[in-house]
């Protein structure tokens, strides 16, 4: 599989002083589905939003790049810019009144994206709305959530994109509906081949839906691999608490609950592992050096004694 995407050492830091990315490292390759998980803070819409040149204002980035299949999307000017969104990348946010003009029916809005106002029935169609004639007359504020991030993933597939970033999309649904949206959007992504990253806190959700899952923690990748594996038979102590703060009883798509302490928000790099003060099994290494990933197949784990046979099933 060749690498689509390569998130290269990534270093982001706001203008608070805040360093919200602090070298993060991930590969994916064309059509894989990627969860991406971690607590609040963790820099996933950080993540996502560098990968499209999509940073606000006071975000800078100070190390590392982003690769689209060998080009830096941070050194291409405004117009490749415009140019690489436009063609190669879709976006779905988790308001999606906010991503559709106030101003403009949803036929039209739908129109300008395609330039062929005769698609949008058979777009409003594939996001499974019920009366697509009725949705394209009506404003954005006209609509229920569901339906309007219906019309929101209609127009990020529209330009049948290479790469979906999709931000938490259904956070604002109810269960059912943010079901049916999710069964929308993977379904769409496997027809057109799109390549999708997920950002989520939806753990049983990702081991489902997705190929692969990468965990984050203070600004990295701490783990990455197959999904439904990681997280069953975590390797990284993080990976196994998240994972054990999944309450078994509660239905899908509740926050998680929270894993005892806090964590961090840097203002520099970390010297050490910043999963340590938290961790149950850190030894001295874990804060004095930055753990590199150990990757077999496919499996990468950020952590000092990853290696140890025993260890996982000890902090599981
Ligand atoms: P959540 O699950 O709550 O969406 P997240 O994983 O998406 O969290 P980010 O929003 O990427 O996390 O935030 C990462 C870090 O960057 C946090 O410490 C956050 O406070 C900081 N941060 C995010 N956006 C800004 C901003 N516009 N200005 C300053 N700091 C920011
Ligand atoms: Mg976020």
């Amino acid at each position: 599989m060749t690498d689509l995407l390569h998130v290269d050492g990534l270093v982001v830091d706001y203008a608070t002083g805040v360093r919200a990315l602090d070298g993060a490292e991930l590969l994916v390759g064309r059509g894989e589905t990627v969860g991406v998980v971690g607590e609040s803070g963790s820099g996933k819409s950080t993540l996502g939003a560098a990968i499209g040149g999509l940073l606000p204002g006071p975000a800078r980035i100070t190390g590392g790049e982003v690769r689209i299949e060998g080009t830096a999307v941070g050194r291409l000017d405004a117009r490749r810019l415009r140019r690489l969104r436009r063609d190669r990348l879709g976006f779905i946010f988790q308001d999606p009144i906010g991503s559709l003009d106030p101003t403009m029916r949803v036929g039209r809005q739908l129109g300008l994206v395609t330039g062929d106002r005769t698609r949008t029935a058979s777009l409003l169609e594939s996001v499974r709305l019920r009366d697509p004639a009725r949705v394209a007359r009506c404003y954005p504020h006209q609509l229920s959530g569901g339906m309007a991030q219906r019309v929101a993933i209609a127009m990020a597939m529209a330009a049948r994109p290479e790469i979906l970033i999709a931000d938490e999309p259904t956070a604002a649904l109810d269960s059912q509906v943010r079901e049916e949206v999710l069964d929308v959007v993977f379904a769409l992504a496997a027809e057109v081949g799109t390549t999708v990253l997920w950002l989520s806190h939806d753990l049983p959700a990702v081991a489902r839906r997705c190929s692969r899952v990468a965990v984050m923690y203070g600004g990295r990748i701490v783990e990455s691999g197959p999904a439904a594996a990681v997280l069953s038979e975590p390797r990284h102590p993080y990976t196994a608490a998240l994972a054990r703060s999944v309450p078994g009883t509660a239905a899908e798509g509740e926050r998680l609950a929270p894993i005892p302490g806090q964590p961090p928000v840097l203002t520099g790099p970390a010297t050490g592992c910043s999963f340590a003060p938290r961790c149950p099994v850190a030894i001295e290494l874990c804060a004095e050096s930055r753990p590199l990933a150990t990757d077999s197949s496919g499996w990468g784990v950020l952590c000092h004694r990853a290696d140890e046979p025993d260890l996982a099933g000890a902090t599981r």
